[in-house]
């Protein structure tokens, strides 16, 4: 597989590089953002969505900035592994993404801004031009979405990066900049329902950083991901629940999802209603089962959509045991 050519651009500075990827968009040529590179080449190789012009954001120094309540874009997933720094759950979760090769070059940016997946596109060229391509690359053809057929409006690939649901859980904010300035906002409402378009960025904006609440620390959780092989597969499903206890169970409860639909979710319906009546294993039973049928799969990846959907009750249910642990 060869990589097509293109330019490689290394701003030093926030500043430089958007004024480069101003100066690109006003001359009408396109370009992506490159951090860790672990997703944007393999897709460069398979030829899906190549661009002339590719931004680095690894010389950027602030970017890579790493404390307890604020993480920079740049921070690599391995660093969040071996943090002492960072909230548990964070580290956790970064250790079950793909291997430990590949995350040390992998960035929490580039996790939380990962393509959508399909096995209808995550392919090789001659692949795609076997089956006459799919709505998501359709290399000028017009061609109809191989999911959801007969259409190309709509793509229903899957958003299937393990970090966003556990940053969902501690209440995290994603923070933005373009050359039209910056702009922070939870990192639930990051996320857009389309598979190609997949989150709020603008022409010429990245994410800069996350940062934490104050009150992170009361929090505990777990995250539990059903992959195909455990040596470094994107889940097939990913649940994350966090939850700050009090006397009589859980005065806070979050749980959101990845690898389910083309976004990842919070699920803020289905732990108000359960936090209303707490009933200990009753509760989490009841919770397990709602987030189930919250879920809509499509069959687009490895399992089938079926047995995702149940793997979900059964994650949701390993991921709260932790939180009866201690109760009397
Ligand atoms: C074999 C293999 C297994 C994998 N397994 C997993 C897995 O289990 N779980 C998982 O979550 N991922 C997995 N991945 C995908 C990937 O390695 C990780 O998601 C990684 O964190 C992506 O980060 P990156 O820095 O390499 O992103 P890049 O490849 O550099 O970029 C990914 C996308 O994000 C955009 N982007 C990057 N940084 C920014 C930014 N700061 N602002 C705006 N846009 C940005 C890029 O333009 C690109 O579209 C796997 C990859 C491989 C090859
Ligand atoms: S969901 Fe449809 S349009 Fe999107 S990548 Fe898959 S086949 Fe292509």
């Amino acid at each position: 597989m060869r990589m097509p050519p293109f330019n490689l651009h290394n701003p030093s500075t926030l500043e430089d590089a958007l004024a480069m990827a101003s100066e690109l968009e006003s001359s009408g040529e396109e370009f992506d953002w490159i951090s860790g590179g672990t997703d944007l080449i393999p897709n460069y190789k398979w030829h899906l969505n190549t661009k002339k012009n590719v931004i680095s954001l690894s010389g950027i120094e602030e970017l890579h900035q790493l404390g307890e309540n604020r993480i920079g874009a740049m921070v690599t997933l391995q660093e969040l592994v071996e943090s002492d720094s960072i909230h548990p759950l964070i580290s956790e979760a970064a250790s079950k993404v793909a291997s430990i090769m590949i995350r040390r070059s992998a960035t929490l940016g580039g996790n939380i801004c990962l393509d959508t997946r399909c096995f209808w596109y995550n392919q090789t060229e001659q692949w795609r031009e076997s089956i006459d391509w799919c709505h998501k690359c359709d290399c000028g053809t017009g061609a109809d979405c191989r999911v959801i057929p007969n259409q190309n409006e709509l793509c229903v690939a899957t958003y299937q990066a393990d970090m966003a649901p556990v940053l969902m859980c501690l209440g995290a904010t994603i923070h933005l900049s373009s050359p039209r300035g910056s702009r922070s906002m939870p990192i639930d409402e990051f996320f857009k329902l389309d598979g190609m378009t997949r989150n709020v960025l603008e022409n010429g904006e990245i994410v800069t950083h996350v940062t934490l609440p104050d009150d992170l620390s009361e929090w505990d959780g777990d995250y539990q991901k059903l992959r195909q092989r455990e040596s470094w597969d994107f889940p097939e499903a990913g649940v994350a629940v966090t939850w700050k206890m009090g006397a009589d169970g859980p005065d806070g409860l979050r749980v959101a999802t990845t690898g389910l639909e083309s976004i990842p979710s919070l699920h803020t319906e289905e732990t108000t209603q359960v936090l209303e009546n707490w009933n200990g294993e009753e509760s989490i039973l009841l919770l397990s089962e709602s987030i189930r049928k919250s879920v809509k799969p499509v069959l687009n990846t490895w399992f089938p959509p079926s047995y995702r959907r149940k793997m979900v009750k059964v994650l949701t249910r390993r991921a709260c045991k932790g939180m009866l642990e201690g109760q009397s």
